[in-house]
């Protein structure tokens, strides 16, 4: 096995704390009686319900339309009845419209769940047709709607895919499990994303901590010479995307921009399998693997999870909580989410549950910088953290924008290796948000 290990400049080692789940088969979880469907589950716009309270529904049956390009429509994972369609608490921030569905527990699927055809028999136009209304979305966590990465604006032309099998956030085991109990799905979604854009090159980038993985994946692409499996050194920010186009490419996508305009696309391991089931059997995004762990669960796993069941009844299979719970968080440590209440559903970009203990997710309290540059080295952009922190703190968001603070990926790295424990990444997070705000308001004010 010949295998390149790459990597990027800056970034930081985080303790990966997967020990829990890393060696655990993913089990299938059990099937709630009610299921819960927001509306909003991707970046863009809403969905819009097309069913109705009262309404029988199948599994795998539309039952959101996207609404715009940017959109992603939404299905059942279960068979029953529609029994509310209300504004419910999301694990985004929040509450959105959802679909609430009591299931018969029968998983009777909707007639039109058929087997897409043969690979080789399918144009590009048709595969991003199934892509878009099995309504798949990124599942690494960001949920961008994937049948919109693969239509490049004008004049970008994309000759190179990229899938992310890194999974750097610590606890996360999710993606790695996917890697060795299902190869073939991350090759075959992979070659269906090449086709979709007359792609002949395709990279997955995995990080070395997990040998087992590169070894599956460079098994299952052996009789694809068009894909390359590359391993990456350890070290987070790895999977963000700037960065893993760098290690697999040499490419640097510039201030501002996509990847397009380095002509790559970018997608997680995790939907190039979904794309997979999609074609194969027909079946739309209605599930996906979660880890669930942390001090503060009794017994961690890998769950396959039905989209809309509740943290609460994921938790319960396994084990409950313990005594000392001190941070819920929809997804891993340095990007999640952190929640205050259990009863928001799994959605397509849950790809964890972490549960820390009260010691664990203790803060400790912000002192005086003590200007070591510590985030300066470790900031895989090239920012300056403590300048755009600062800018931030004083309001002076003008400042902070001109030092590129929208190219923040807010992997966390400089708040999590700062001796004075400085909220960095928290503070240059409202700065971005207030510039945004500012942006939107001059665009609306010129469209008057
Ligand atoms: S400034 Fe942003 S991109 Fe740079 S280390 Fe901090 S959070 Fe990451
Ligand atoms: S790492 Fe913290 S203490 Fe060091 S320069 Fe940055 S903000 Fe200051």
């Amino acid at each position: 096995m010949n295998i390149r290990t790459l990597t990027f400049k800056g970034g930081t080692h985080p303790p990966h704390s997967k020990k829990a789940t890393e060696k655990l088969l993913v089990e299938k979880a059990n099937s709630p009686r009610v299921i819960v469907i927001p509306m909003q589950q991707h970046i863009g716009a809403p969905c819009e319900p097309i069913v109705k309270v009262g309404d029988e529904v199948k599994l795998g049956q539309k039952i959101g339309e996207a609404k715009g390009f940017v959109s992603s429509p939404v299905h059942s994972s279960v068979s029953g009845k529609v029994v509310a369609i209300e504004a419910r608490l999301y694990s985004g921030g929040g509450k959105v419209t959802c679909i609430v569905i009591e299931s018969d527990m029968e998983d009777t699927l909707y007639e039109g769940i058929v087997p897409k055809g043969r690979l080789e028999q399918l144009s590009a136009d048709h595969i991003k047709t199934i892509i878009k209304e099995a309504g798949i979305v990124g599942m690494g966590g960001a949920a961008f709607p994937t049948h919109v990465k693969l239509s490049p604006p004008p004049g970008k032309k994309v000759d190179t895919i990229v899938l992310n099998g890194a999974e750097c956030e610590p606890y996360l085991t999710s993606d790695h499990r996917l890697m060795l109990e299902h190869p073939e799905k991350v090759v075959f979604g992979l070659q269906a994303l090449m086709k979709s854009m007359g792609v002949s090159k395709g990279y997955i980038g995995i990080e070395n901590n997990k040998p087992d993985a590169i070894e599956a994946l460079f098994n299952a692409a052996k009789a694809a010479p068009e894909i390359e499996v590359v391993g990456l050194r350890t070290k987070y920010p790895q999977g963000a995307e700037k960065q893993l186009i760098y290690a697999c490419t040499k490419r640097q996508v510039p201030s501002g921009g996509l990847p397009a305009d380095v002509g790559v696309v970018v997608n997680n391991v995790g939907t190039a399998a979904v794309i997979a089931d999609a074609i194969r059997t027909g079946m739309p995004l209605v599930e996906r693997i979660v880890t669930i762990t942390g001090k503060g669960v009794k017994t961690p796993k890998n769950l396959l999870v039905k989209i809309g069941t509740s943290f609460r009844d994921v938790i319960e299979q396994c084990g409950g909580l313990t005594d000392s719970i001190g941070k819920i968080i929809s997804g891993g440590p340095m990007m999640g989410i952190a929640q205050f209440s259990l009863d928001v559903p799994v959605v397509k970009g849950t790809s964890g549950i972490l549960i820390l203990s009260e010691a664990e997710a203790r803060l400790p309290e912000p002192s005086n910088c003590i200007r070591c540059g510590k985030c300066v080295d470790v900031c895989p952009i090239n920012l300056m953290p403590i300048n755009l922190s600062a800018y931030a703190l004083q309001d002076k968001f003008e400042q902070a924008e001109s030092h590129h603070a929208l190219d923040c990926i807010e992997c966390g790295s400089c708040s999590f290796v700062c001796p004075a424990k400085r909220p960095l990444v928290d503070s240059i997070r409202v700065a971005k948000r207030e510039i945004m705000a500012k942006r939107r308001k001059s665009q609306l004010a010129q469209n008057k």
